[in-house]
């Protein structure tokens, strides 16, 4: 079994970005799909309510949404299965903290600005894979008697991966990172990865330093609020 840990950056171009440097691209059968159902969406429109050419349009509506999901469940399957079987520990945002809806209208750093430009349909689908996606991983570590760690999102697209420094500055574009105090250059999704695989490492070394008494589960969630 492996012993490696891993942090991942979950995103909207990229599916996942790893922190040691690989990109997980999300399905694009995806997108053609999308625009289908909205073509079948906007005939639906036009029909009159609850006519047999409505629910003719409706089923083939709700098929296509059972094909998308199918395939979207697949592929998740398929990237949590290879990612789980790799590696020991694996640290990711807590999406409860991040809170997807918040980031929408912009308020949790840049990923605001990213999710903002997608529409609603697209956002809302995202954010059901990104979900699901952390759930896979985490029954899927427990299975191999892995882990699974979410951090707070928290400055981890602001904090320097080399010097730990921490300035919106640092974040200049959506892709690129540039430590305005080291200098140090990196891609901005990757520069997160590590930042999320660092703070995994510290929930687990804070854990393990004062596993007596009370249960572990409670504890993970006390620290997760100081891993920021
Ligand atoms: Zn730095």
């Amino acid at each position: 079994p492996s012993k490696t840990a891993i942090g991942l950056d979950m995103g909207i171009s990229k599916l996942l970005t790893t922190s040691n440097g690989q990109y997980i691209k999300p399905k694009n059968s995806f997108k053609a799909n999308q625009v289908k159902l909205a073509k079948l969406q906007r005939r639906l429109s036009r029909k009159v309510l609850f006519s047999q050419n409505w629910k003719k349009q409706n089923r083939k509506i709700q098929k296509l949404h059972s094909h998308i999901a199918n395939i979207r469940h697949d592929y998740l399957h398929k990237i949590t299965t290879r990612i789980s079987k790799s590696h020991a520990m694996i640290a990711c945002e807590d999406l409860k903290v991040a809170n997807m809806s918040k980031s929408a209208s912009g308020t949790v750093e840049n990923k605001g600005r990213q999710v903002k430009a997608k529409s609603g349909l697209n956002r809302s689908i995202l954010d059901q894979g990104w979900g699901m996606m952390v759930n896979m991983l985490e029954y899927k570590q427990q299975w191999r008697g892995g882990l699974l760690i979410k951090v707070n999102p928290r400055y981890t697209s602001q904090t320097c991966s080399e010097c730990q420094h921490i300035a919106k500055e640092n974040r200049q574009t959506q892709s690129k990172f540039e430590c305005v105090k080291c200098d140090h250059k990196a891609n901005a999704d990757i520069n997160a990865a590590k930042n999320i695989l660092s703070a995994g490492h510290a929930v687990l070394s804070a854990e393990g330093g004062c596993s007596k008494g009370r249960p572990l589960k409670q504890k993970t969630s006390d620290l997760r609020e100081k891993v920021a």
